[in-house]
């Protein structure tokens, strides 16, 4: 049997990205999946349902979760996925700029869980909600305080939200994704706010994450190997966050093992 088979998973920003491969990973695990979006997919995905659902505002959530009540019943996950990025210096960047950013990253949370958390309380079978946070919820990147406070207020509301349904059954957890390949990076890098080469510097395994492997953390949190795990993050950064050094001399570098004698090496 499949890990989520016959489960539903409702995952927001599924349209596209993180949130895609979200979807398309849980119904390869046999889930059903209702994907809440403002925008459609470029293509119907088998096993997705899209609901056409604004995370910000909470009459759309509302409707939405309604909507799921009617053709799916009782929710398993969700996944608050959705998000968006405005770049500007504090004294620059407009208010509605700072406010879209929080709402669409924090306050759809809020919405989201505020539909789910009651339904999987009252169904009595546990649950889980994974959250979509970031490495900016730890880190202070320039340009991107908007989008620092909202990450870092989902990590709060992660913590909060656990303690709060532990003895219903359900998880609350959180995934700090690094640099990842989607369409949210392409604007950045096509808006000169974000340099690739810069990216790579900074991530000791130099190079991006997939989608999917972002995905396949979620899977994780959100299943059964998780079961004893609510109130945590997992970073997975490519060791972007650990790192303390920017440079280290060659003979520090563990690639140098392979060539040693004694070591595996041809030596
Ligand atoms: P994308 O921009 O590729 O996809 C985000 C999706 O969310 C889009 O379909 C977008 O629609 C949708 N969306 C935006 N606003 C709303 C809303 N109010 N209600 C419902 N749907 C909405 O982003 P990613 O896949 O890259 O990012 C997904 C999540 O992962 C985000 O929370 C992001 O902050 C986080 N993340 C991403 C990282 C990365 O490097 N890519 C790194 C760390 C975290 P539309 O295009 O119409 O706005």
């Amino acid at each position: 049997m499949a890990a989520f088979d016959q489960k539903v998973a409702v995952v927001t920003g599924a349209a596209r990205g993180i949130g895609e491969a979200i979807g398309r990973a849980f119904v390869a695990q046999g889930a059903v999946v209702f994907s809440l979006d403002v925008s459609a997919p470029a293509a119907p995905r088998l096993g997705i349902t899209d609901i056409a659902a604004d995370v910000t505002e909470a009459a759309s959530v509302a409707s939405a979760f309604a909507e799921i009540d009617r053709t799916a019943g009782d929710i398993d996950v969700l996944v608050n996925n959705a998000g968006i990025q405005r770049v500007g210096l504090i004294g620059e960047i407009s208010a509605a700029d700072f406010a879209a950013v929080l709402n669409t990253h924090l306050t759809g949370f809020f919405h989201c869980v505020s539909e789910a958390v009651p339904r999987m309380v009252r169904r009595g079978q546990g649950g889980a909600v994974v959250s979509i946070a970031s490495t900016a919820a730890f880190l202070g990147l320039p340009g991107r305080g908007p989008y620092c406070a909202a990450k870092a207020g989902m990590l709060g509301l992660t913590r909060a939200l656990s303690q709060e349904v532990a003895e219903c059954g359900i998880r609350v957890n959180a995934v700090c994704p690094g640099y990842t390949r989607t369409k949210l990076i392409e604007q950045g890098l096509a808006n000169g706010s974000m340099r690739e080469d810069w990216m790579l510097e900074r991530v000791p395994m130099r190079r991006l994450a997939s989608p999917e492997e972002i995905a396949e953390v979620v899977l994780f949190l959100a299943g059964d190997g998780a079961r004893y795990i609510t109130g945590q993050t997992i970073i997975a950064d490519g060791g972007w966050t650990v790192q303390g050094t920017l440079h280290a001399p060659a003979w520090l570098d563990a690639r140098q093992l392979a060539a040693a004698p004694g070591r595996g090496g041809s030596g």
